[in-house]
């Protein structure tokens, strides 16, 4: 079995690695990172907790440590080595502000701190970026409408950057994004490593992601396969809302200690849900795009630290995000589409770990699920229902909070809508066009 040093990083990071506990690369590393230090271009899919992340950010270390070796040693007047004076040599993006901000976070644990880095994204005064950017950092990881503003009121220069990175690229090229990804494309050098990630790429994205790469070697973990084998996949049908308030409720008195994540298209949904399971007097939280940053990072930490143990979430919360033991992801709903299933999914059963997933859905929605685990090559199990546990009384909620929208939201309109929901283009002259898009996206 080869170990991170037999893959080429420096002994010191290899090093730094195993006292994580990180013994071993995981096969998506084993194939990417030699590639990656090559210089070669990447598009590569592998399942969701299989240590995507480390595929991308071992090599931007070992990169930066390489040229750190070799430049001259820093003069009298420089604080930390060579000048990054003008701009980020390395581009991370990212489809969500909390997935830009955990793999920055993952950057700082394991490179030197010579290694500069920032994450920028909405909802976050932009002022603080400004003034963080009068030192530019090597690493830059952000959401693509803060980096567009940035760069457009000419405080972020990204000619520099030579390797770029797009994770859970697929949704970063799908059509919501896609006008964002091609106006930060078209800033970056044509001379430049791409490499782009995750679970999902469907033929479609593969076709267009060729145009923003060169000769791309294509790595496929378990080709085909895109969730962990060791994820137990259950449904229950129910016969109509309430009764899945109280399935969601008994099914996180079954987890003991472990955490709980339950997906729900609308935002109001979770609010009214989170709301009727006791909301954070009962230990579950709230996580959607109307939330304010400010408590959205709250909430996450109090997730994270185990203060929550329930979050009740829209699909602003399905990608990326690698939090420790949680033991189920509920879907409140049929999912739209089968990547939201798996991606949404995917926040268990990560890194080996057993995890278990439990679908909540009406007879009219039981054929169109069967057909979509055929899809996606998964066993499940109908469950027949449990004698639920009694509701505690539900969190007080803002009137305006507990009626359904009376039109469902529009769903061609949500990219534009988006980033005004996620706050990044706020008050951006510098862009047009926010309106191209899709209807096929969810709304987070
Ligand atoms: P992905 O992006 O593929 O969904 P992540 O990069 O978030 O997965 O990694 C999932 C988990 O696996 C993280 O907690 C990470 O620390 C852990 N991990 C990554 N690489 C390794 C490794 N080589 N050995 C053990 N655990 C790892
Ligand atoms: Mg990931």
């Amino acid at each position: 079995m080869s170990t991170f040093a037999d893959i080429n990083l420096p002994q010191s990071l290899a090093q730094r690695l195993i006292q994580a506990g990180l013994t071993t690369p995981t096969p998506v590393q084993q194939a990417a990172i030699p590639l990656a230090l090559k210089g070669q271009d990447i598009m590569a899919q592998a399942k969701t907790g299989s240590g995507k992340t480390l595929a991308f950010l071992l090599p931007i270390i070992e990169q930066v440590m390489r040229r750190e070796a070799s430049a001259p040693a820093p003069g009298p007047y420089t604080k930390s080595g060579p000048s990054h004076a003008s701009g980020p040599k390395f581009l991370v993006l990212a489809p969500t502000r909390e997935l830009a901000l955990q793999i920055e976070m993952e950057l700082r644990k394991y490179a030197p701190i010579s290694v500069t880095s920032l994450s920028v994204y909405g909802g976050t005064p932009i002022e603080r970026h400004y003034r963080a950017l009068q030192r530019p950092p090597m690493v830059m990881v952000g959401t693509p409408g803060r980096l567009l503003d940035l760069a457009g009121s000419g405080h972020l220069k990204l000619g520099g950057v030579t390797f770029l990175v797009m994770d859970e690229a697929d949704q970063l090229l799908d059509r919501g994004f896609l006008p964002d990804i091609q106006r930060i494309i078209r800033l970056l050098p044509a001379e430049r490593q791409t490499l782009l990630f995750s679970a999902t790429f469907s033929g479609e994205i593969q076709t267009l992601a060729q145009s923003m790469q060169r000769n791309p070697a294509r790595i496929s973990v378990d080709p085909g396969i895109s969730t962990p084998t060791t994820i137990v996949h259950a449904y229950y049908v129910v016969p109509g809302d309430q009764a899945r308030t109280q399935l969601v409720h008994t099914l996180l008195q079954t987890v003991g200690g472990g955490r709980s994540m339950v997906f729900c298209d609308q935002k109001y949904k979770v609010r009214r849900l989170a709301a009727h399971l006791g909301g954070e007097p009962a230990s579950v939280g709230a996580l959607t795009g109307n939330h304010s940053q400010v408590q959205r990072e709250r909430t996450l930490g109090a997730f994270r630290a185990g203060r929550l143990r329930s979050l009740v979430a829209t699909d602003v919360a399905a990608r990326g995000l690698d939090i420790q033991d949680v033991a189920q992801v509920i879907h409140y709903e049929l999912p739209t589409n089968p990547n939201s299933y798996v991606h949404r999914t995917g926040r268990t059963g990560r890194a080996e770990k057993e995890g278990a997933t439990f679908l909540i859905l009406s007879q009219s929605e039981e054929r169109e699920y069967l057909r979509m685990v055929r899809q996606l090559r998964i066993e499940t199990k109908k469950l027949a229902l449990p004698v639920f546990v009694t509701l505690p009384s539900p969190a007080p909620m803002p009137v305006s909070e507990q009626q359904a929208p009376r039109h469902r939201p529009r769903r061609s309109a949500e990219p534009s809508g988006r980033r005004f929901r996620e706050g990044e283009n706020r008050g951006s002259v510098h862009r047009q066009g926010a309106s191209v898009g899709g209807p096929r996206r969810p709304r987070y």
